[in-house]
């Protein structure tokens, strides 16, 4: 009997450990400096004197870029496991930069430590790890966003060099970040599984340019920290291929496969957090003479949140077990449902969180509304969710096959004759002897 849903002591212990940690030496962070770009800007002097000396207590613990291998001064964990520390440090704004997970750097780092040459490792990975700088993913076109095959953004290799022209769209955190990792066309006359490449291209190099920051909803505007990039003969060194030549599609699902979950398993934590809110402030506030708790539209909408919280808490480690066990490409069903669960439950969650907290919930003195739109744009952001719904109704049809008669194999009276013929000789035998 394989079936378990305990945690092994020793990292129940890092996790309890996690937990109060963060509620109480990291959250003070997120009351500070509540805005999500702030943990992307490595030149905040004021910032980095108490970042620093808590990303220091998380190596001691031996809890930095657990998503990583040990070769790469990580932890090596499994999905699994990262999905149990997620969904903590999904409580708070600051929690993954403190322990060295933070989209998109994250992601770019894994990228790097698996296809990165030595001399990448050093220029690039090493300095991320240390949280000394920030990265950009550059994958989406003003023109193709959801499909790739739509992207015009091209790389043409000259000499030593490849030369790089187009445009990206909304990507994130591009004035803050070091360098881009770059997702682009290099051989159009294939499909883009085989005719796509990344490259590495550090902030400043001649050609790439800034056209503007992108804001998203409550952002004014002028505001924001999405960048629309253009590439006009920008060139790189060779050496500035990440993986092989070819390779950018299959590089792109590894990365965005592990990306999605951890969103997943950040929201996890999110939603816990709201569900703590809904049941404090229904136990403190009053109407009519009762506790806003007495009243059974409130339960309700308690039990529904806890509910629908644990069925998606339990997608989520499920699909994290699969990418264990059977790698991403495998697994991709149980991220496609996934993504597809996350923004509805953290849209659904939060807007139950805030409709109970009333004007005060809908205040910017309250998260709910920030956590409503991440919910909304969760629904974007790596894919939109029919695209996924799409992609998953296909795997799983390929499980299936068309009906041979007229009717379908449970219709009632076909499977009914198919029984009798089945079993004549006995129901013969049986009404000849009564
Ligand atoms: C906050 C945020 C951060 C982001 N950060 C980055 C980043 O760092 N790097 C990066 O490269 N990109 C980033 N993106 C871009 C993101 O990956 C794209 O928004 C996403 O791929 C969808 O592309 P799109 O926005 O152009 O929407 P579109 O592809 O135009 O889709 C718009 C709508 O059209 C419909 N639709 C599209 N395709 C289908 C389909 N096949 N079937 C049915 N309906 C469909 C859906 O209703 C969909 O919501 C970010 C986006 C957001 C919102």
């Amino acid at each position: 009997m394989s079936w378990d849903f305990s945690t092994e002591p020793e990292l129940q212990e890092q996790l309890d450990w996690m937990d109060r940690f963060v509620r109480e030496e990291v959250e003070p962070l997120d009351a500070l400096f509540p805005n999500v770009d702030l943990t992307y800007d490595k030149s905040r002097a004021d910032i980095q004197a108490i970042v620093r000396p808590l990303q220091q207590k998380v190596r001691e613990r031996g809890l930095w870029a657990c998503h990583l291998p040990p070769s790469l001064g990580g932890m090596g964990f499994g999905n699994v496991q990262l999905a149990l520390m997620n969904e903590i440090l999904g409580r708070s704004v600051w929690a993954p930069s403190v322990f060295g997970s933070q989209a998109p750097d994250s992601g770019n780092a894994e990228l790097l430590a698996h296809f990165g040459t030595p001399e990448q490792k050093a220029r690039y990975l090493e300095p991320l790890l240390a949280g000394e700088i920030s990265s950009t993913y550059s994958m989406t076109e003003p023109q193709a966003g959801a499909d790739p095959s739509e992207f015009r953004c091209r790389a043409v290799r000259d000499g030593d060099h490849w030369v790089i022209n187009g445009e990206k769209w909304f990507s994130s955190n591009f004035t803050l970040a070091s360098f881009v990792i770059a997702m682009v066309i290099t051989d159009p006359t294939v499909p883009v599984h085989r005719g796509s490449s990344m490259f590495l291209v550090p902030v400043g190099t001649p050609g790439m340019e800034l056209v503007r920051n992108v804001g998203v909803m409550k952002d004014r505007p002028g505001e924001g920290v999405h960048g629309y990039i253009r590439f006009t003969d920008c060139r790189v060194p060779a050496g500035n291929l990440l993986g092989e030549e070819g390779a950018g599609f299959r590089l792109a699902q590894t990365r965005l496969g592990g990306g999605r979950l951890h969103h997943a398993m950040r929201s996890v934590g999110a939603c816990k957090r709201a569900l703590e809110m809904m049941c404090e402030r229904a136990l403190s506030r009053r109407t009519r003479g009762g506790l806003l708790a007495d009243r059974q539209a409130v339960q309700h909408a308690i039990a529904d949140t806890w509910i629908q919280l644990e069925q998606f808490r339990l997608q989520v480690l499920h699909a994290a077990w699969q990418c264990d066990r059977h790698g991403y490409e495998r697994a991709r069903r149980y991220v496609a449902g996934v993504k597809v669960a996350t923004p509805k439950t953290v849209m659904d969650v939060s807007y139950r969180a805030l409709h109970l907290h009333g004007s005060l919930g809908a205040s910017n003195e309250m998260p709910l509304v920030d956590m409503l739109l991440t919910g909304v744009v969760l629904g974007i952001a790596d894919g939109p969710t029919e695209v996924h719904k799409d992609s998953l109704a296909k795997d799983l049809l390929k499980d299936h096959r068309p009906a041979e008669g007229l009717f379908p194999t449970t219709h009632l009276p076909t499977r009914a004759a198919e029984a009798r013929r089945r079993f004549a000789a006995v129901l013969e035998r049986h009404v000849a002897n009564s």
